[in-house]
């Protein structure tokens, strides 16, 4: 019987758990082919985990392990729906796995929203993490105060990198011009803004602890903002993590300040209601969520909103603009009401950018289970992964597979090395080509 040949779309955390479930004893001979459009691997955990916490990003190490199997190939430097296109690889493999994330910001629809100095915090994440379409002009940073909009872990992680001394950026893989920007920029005061309270916020006590406990900032937060409504706390109380947070927040707010160069203030239940300034954002606007007659003016230089994500429409494959995601049942792609045969979906651009890398596994269970489920159609309808590898060699694709990928990593190494540091995240496109041996 011929393999059951799979193409996955996207290398993050989703399309990579989709590979190993698949090329696991499942009964099925199965090959899986990752397309991926950088020249790197693994997604957000590379590019949206924080750069000092190296913990999280230690699962590198089991996802690593997935394309050492040899039923697993690595795809890197090919853009789906450019390079190749959906149709070509829905002919030439049995099934295709689209895994290709939410890469936009939402917006915050608030007036002024279009002005220099308001940046998304995922761009900001970008520049930060040396993804090599980062666009972020720093400039911004020679503001003295700083605004960050939300209240989820990536709201807590920017403001923690705003604060960050050089030593500690040091002590991760963050680009040097990233260490020199963050190291040395003006900005003294960062404020977390969230709509919700306390009760409702939706970072973890983790974070928050992390946050607390940084060498180069005063954290404050104002005892005023964690008095609970009935409603709260009829909601702490079946939500222990809350509590614990809650607790956390309160000893924060009985602090003294320790009168430290830089401070991040927490600001809950305030909305920004209008971003204003002559040619750059100068002045934020929030007023109370319960008292909307309470309107407080933020001088503020440089504004992150990190309010979520959503996916983007790719050609040939119905999208659902509302969700800003792929419609499926069962994570089976449909169109309308009709299944659409051999097409699957997993990670954000299933359920939308909520959970944890853990959470994409179990998404990716029930993916690779409706796949497995369909496999006797499937099998055959493919004509197989030689005809993909000769189109992409007819348009000159560099293919940067896991070999030349383990080489972008060897240079890394170097490079900290050379600077005294460990490994230093290569950022520019050219520069990951020429380390993987495919441009000179
Ligand atoms: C800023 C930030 C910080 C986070 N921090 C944490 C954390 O500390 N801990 C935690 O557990 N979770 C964290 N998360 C959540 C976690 O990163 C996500 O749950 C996870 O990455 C989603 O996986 P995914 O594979 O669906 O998407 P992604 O990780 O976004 O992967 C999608 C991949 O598809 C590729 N792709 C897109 N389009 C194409 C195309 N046309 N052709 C080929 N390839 C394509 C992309 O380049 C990317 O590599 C964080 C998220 C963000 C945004």
């Amino acid at each position: 019987m011929s393999p059951l040949r799979v193409a996955v779309v996207g290398s993050g955390p989703a399309g990579t758990f989709c590979a190993e479930i698949l090329s696991e004893d499942t009964g099925h001979e199965v090959q899986v082919d990752v397309f991926e459009r950088l020249p790197t691997p693994f997604g957000l955990v590379r590019y949206g985990v924080a750069p000092d916490h190296q913990k999280i990003k230690s699962i590198v190490e089991s996802l690593t392990e997935v394309y050492e199997s040899p039923s697993v190939r690595f795809l890197g430097n090919v853009t789906v729906g450019s390079d190749i296109t959906i149709d070509e690889l829905r002919a030439h493999y049995d099934a295709v796995v689209l895994a290709c994330g939410a890469p936009l910001n939402r917006q915050l629809g608030v007036p002024g929203e279009e002005l220099p100095g308001v940046v998304a915090a995922r761009n900001f994440v970008s520049w930060y993490s040396g993804h090599p379409d980062a666009s972020f002009d720093t400039s911004v940073l020679t503001a003295d105060r700083a605004v960050v909009v939300g209240v989820g872990n990536v709201a807590l992680d920017v403001a923690r990198m705003l604060v960050r001394t050089p030593d500690e950026l040091r002590r991760t893989d963050v680009p040097e011009h990233v260490v020199d920007a963050l190291g040395g920029h003006s900005i003294r005061k960062v404020y977390i803004v969230g709509r919700r309270g306390p009760a409702h916020a939706k970072f973890t006590n983790k974070e928050f602890l992390e946050l607390a406990g940084v060498e180069g900032a005063d954290v404050l937060v104002s005892p005023d903002d964690l008095e609970l409504s009935e409603e709260d706390r009829a909601h702490v109380a079946v939500k222990p993590a809350t509590a614990r947070l809650l607790a956390s927040l309160g000893k924060v707010a009985a602090r003294a300040p320790l009168g430290r160069e830089r401070s991040v203030r927490f600001l809950f239940h305030r909305t920004p209601v209008e971003f204003a300034g002559a040619g750059a954002v100068g002045t934020v606007r929030l007023t109370h969520t319960s008292r909307p007659e309470n309107v407080e003016d933020l001088a503020a230089g440089l504004v992150l909103p990190a309010v979520g994500y959503r996916g983007v429409a790719m050609g040939g494959v119905p999208f659902d603009e509302a969700s800003g995601t792929i419609p499926h049942r069962d994570s089976r792609v449909v169109d309308g009401e009709r299944p659409l045969p051999g097409l699957y979906a997993v990670g954000w651009v299933k359920r939308g950018p909520s959970g944890v890398i853990g959470t994409n596994r179990l998404c990716a269970a029930e993916t690779a289970g409706a796949l497995l489920a369909d496999a006797s159609s499937l099998i055959g309808t493919g004509s197989g992964r030689e005809g993909i590898d000769a189109l992409l060699r007819s348009r000159g694709v560099a293919v940067v597979d896991w070999s030349r990928w383990r080489a972008i990593e060897a240079a890394e190494a170097s490079l900290g090395a050379a600077g005294g540091r460990g490994r230093v995240k290569l950022h520019d496109r050219t520069d990951m080509l020429i380390a993987a041996g495919v441009a000179a």
